[in-house]
């Protein structure tokens, strides 16, 4: 058969290390000896306990489809934005499906914008549905560039992401940017905020995306579950949007697509979310220790809203401490690592593998 040719480029994702991030995904961590994996920018917490009694409670109902609407995850997460209703929101498969269900939505072919260096899956996606990605680069500060975006958008442009805050800087844009931008985006862009770092942000500037998307016909803000939550492996994200987004995002959705524990467990941990607010307090606590041993060790790093920091220095210096981390090539930024928030003791394990990690010529901290 014939295969479409704009697939070709697209290779299977490979990890690195994969035998090491295998060992440290069983559960050696804490072992001196074992492997650390910072790599994914999971945090090193399991599910809240509420998350874990919902899925077994659930357990003996497996043998049932989950509710095809997700109802009660639906109205859980509509209860922790103010102002949004339960058909503001959709669901999906990770953020990652709520990413390609509203990409789906657009007018093909066309051209769908994205800041860069930023997460490969914008490409992919984009390429998949048969649209073009275009990368418009950061900023030289690795922020993004509001105006570069939008001298980018063409009649073309059917679509513009937002990494916000930005995987792999951590880099943010405030709400008042934001809306600056949405404003100056014809109607006909829609504007996809990718908001997976959100409980990480400290800048109090940054909140309130949700309100933008209800009041604004083109902006769509997707969340997930797998980062600050704690439930990456269950796969179950969300968007928040207006109503007429969020309808249409849902006849696109593969059906049953949240499955029943991921409904049952991200619904207990939504209603749940002092919990996580505090874990989240932790991660950012512990980014800014982090961030102070980058600077003592005279290694350049980007200040981060993100629970990881991108830092110039190659992941060898943290291997030597069994310390896996991204390697920043395949990010787009060839010498540097992104070294995942851990635990207090996986951090405490991060700093010590500076030692004797300073560059022959110092580089100014920012
Ligand atoms: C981790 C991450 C996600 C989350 O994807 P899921 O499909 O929800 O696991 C989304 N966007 C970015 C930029 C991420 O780094």
């Amino acid at each position: 058969m014939k295969f479409r040719k704009e697939l070709d480029p697209l290779a299977p994702y490979r990890p690195p290390r994969v035998a090491e991030e295998a060992e440290a995904d069983r559960g050696a961590v804490g072992d001196a000896n074992g492997y650390v994996k910072l790599t994914m920018n999971e945090v090193s917490f399991g599910p809240l306990p509420e998350a874990e009694a919902a899925m077994r409670e659930i357990l003996p109902r497996l043998n049932r489809y989950p509710d095809r609407h997700a109802g009660s995850l639906r109205e859980a997460i509509a209860g922790a934005n103010p102002g949004t209703d339960p058909r503001n929101v959709l669901v999906g498969n990770g953020s990652s499906e709520v990413l390609l269900n509203v990409l789906q939505l657009v007018e093909k072919p066309g051209e769908v914008l994205f800041p860069w260096p930023s997460f490969g899956l914008y490409a992919a996606i984009a390429t998949v549905l048969g649209m073009k990605p275009v990368k418009v680069p950061l900023a030289g500060d690795h922020r993004i560039d509001p105006e570069a975006l939008l001298s980018a958008v063409t009649p073309e442009t059917r679509a513009i992401i937002l990494c916000n805050p930005n995987n792999p800087t951590g880099t943010h844009m405030n709400l008042e940017e934001v809306r600056g931008l949405a404003g100056r985006l014809p109607e006909s862009v829609l504007l996809i905020l990718d908001e997976a770092y959100h409980e990480f942000v400290s800048d109090p500037a940054y909140g309130g995306s949700h309100e933008l998307a209800l009041e604004t016909p083109n902006v769509v803000a997707a969340r997930t579950f797998s980062k600050a939550h704690g439930l990456a492996g269950l796969r179950v994200g969300y968007g928040l949007a207006p109503e007429h987004i969020a309808d249409y995002a849902e006849r696109v959705r593969f059906p049953f697509s949240v499955n029943l524990m991921a409904q049952a467990a991200a619904t207990a941990s939504m209603l749940a979310r002092d919990k996580i607010r505090e874990r989240a307090e932790f991660a950012v606590r512990e980014r800014e220790r982090l961030g102070e041993a980058f600077a003592a060790a005279g290694l350049n790093y980007v200040p981060s809203q993100a629970n990881f920091i991108l830092v110039e220095t190659g992941p060898e210096v943290f291997e030597r401490r069994r310390v896996l981390v991204r390697e920043g090539e395949a990010l787009g930024f060839p010498g540097w690592s992104r070294v995942t928030v851990g635990s207090a003791a996986e951090n405490d394990r991060v700093i010590g593998a500076l030692e004797g990690a300073l560059p022959a010529e110092a580089h100014p901290a920012p």
